[in-house]
């Protein structure tokens, strides 16, 4: 028997990206991570309510007793509401809210982002364990970092939004940011658009022995620098899907060892323990914590 509040409650947890949406019930069983039942995966519509509509039909069909919400951002934490974002249709869109449309009366529930529930999935129960510090960044469609501090997502502003840290350019590289925003941030240099459009190719079709493979290396581990400086964490977890290149994630590890230069300790850089399900996972590790 464990003492945590949400062991033996049915949890619901809806993981929004940009691309798809998972919403999944389960249980905590002992220590473990939750072991999930039902799921469902409706595609990131650019009318939302086509979106949302059957995930909050399959909510309330299950009445979870707590539920979580692990959403892209940016977001609105207090309102639960996505704030301006490029995906057509969603800015504005009280996701929170939308979710529990089914429920008269709904149950507990926590949002954060996608990136600051993976981070609290791995810090509870996956590669960043024990730690006092753990990040979390996914480098896929697009960038994001979330962190966990004393066992909390870090929030003050808003939410961190650590994909658009600034890095210096590669000296060999003047190919044009596909960040809206800045002209040379992590998202907008090596996002897995932002490697395509270099190679003029989808990134997964790249070549391993691609000098482009540098440059990648080279942009994550000056953002991953920076970021070590500014948080000290004790754990890097890297998810996401160019995080899937073999060997990328040494070559990474290696090079920010090299960029800190023994002046600060070089933290443990690793896949996430739930793979591409981090983000789920997330949105079950916020459930629990609506539990308390
Ligand atoms: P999303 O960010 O949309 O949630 P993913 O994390 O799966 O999705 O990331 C998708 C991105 O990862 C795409 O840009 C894709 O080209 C890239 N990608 C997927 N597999 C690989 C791979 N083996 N090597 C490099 N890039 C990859
Ligand atoms: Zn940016």
């Amino acid at each position: 028997l464990t003492s945590d509040p949400a062991s033996g409650a049915l949890i619901g947890a809806v993981e929004g990206g940009g691309t798809k949406f998972f919403a999944a019930t389960g249980r905590l069983v002992g220590d473990g991570p939750p072991v999930i039942g039902d799921r469902i995966r409706i595609d990131t519509h650019p009318d939302p309510s086509r979106t949302i509509a059957p995930i909050a039909e399959f909510l309330a069909d299950r009445s979870p007793d707590v539920i979580g919400i692990a959403s892209f951002g940016p977001l609105d934490l207090e309102t639960g509401t996505i704030r301006s974002t490029p995906k057509i249709g969603w800015s504005g869109m009280p996701i929170r809210d939308a979710l529990l449309t089914g429920f008269s009366d709904p149950p507990p529930t926590v949002i954060d982002t996608d990136v600051n529930a993976a981070a609290l999935a791995e810090w509870t129960w996956g590669a960043a364990q024990g730690t006092e510090v753990a990040l979390y960044m996914t480098v896929g469609t697009g960038i994001g970092g979330g962190a966990i501090v004393g066992g909390h997502p870090i929030h003050g502003l808003g939410h961190p939004e650590m994909g658009h840290v600034l890095v210096p350019r590669h000296p060999d590289d003047d190919a044009p940011t596909v960040c809206p925003i800045h002209p040379s941030c992590l998202e907008g240099m090596v996002s897995g658009p932002a490697l395509a459009a270099r190679a003029g190719r989808p990134a997964e079709d790249i070549s391993d022995t691609d000098p482009l493979w540098d440059l990648a290396t080279h942009y994550l581990a000056h953002g991953l620098a920076d970021l070590t400086l500014v948080l000290s964490p004790e754990v890097i977890v890297l998810g996401g899907g160019v995080m899937q290149r073999p060997g990328l994630l040494g070559r990474v590890g290696d090079r920010l060892d090299d960029s800190l230069a023994g002046y600060v300790a070089t933290p443990r850089v690793l896949l996430p323990h739930f793979g591409q399900e981090a983000g789920l996972v997330g949105a079950f590790a916020l459930g629990v914590a609506a539990a308390d």
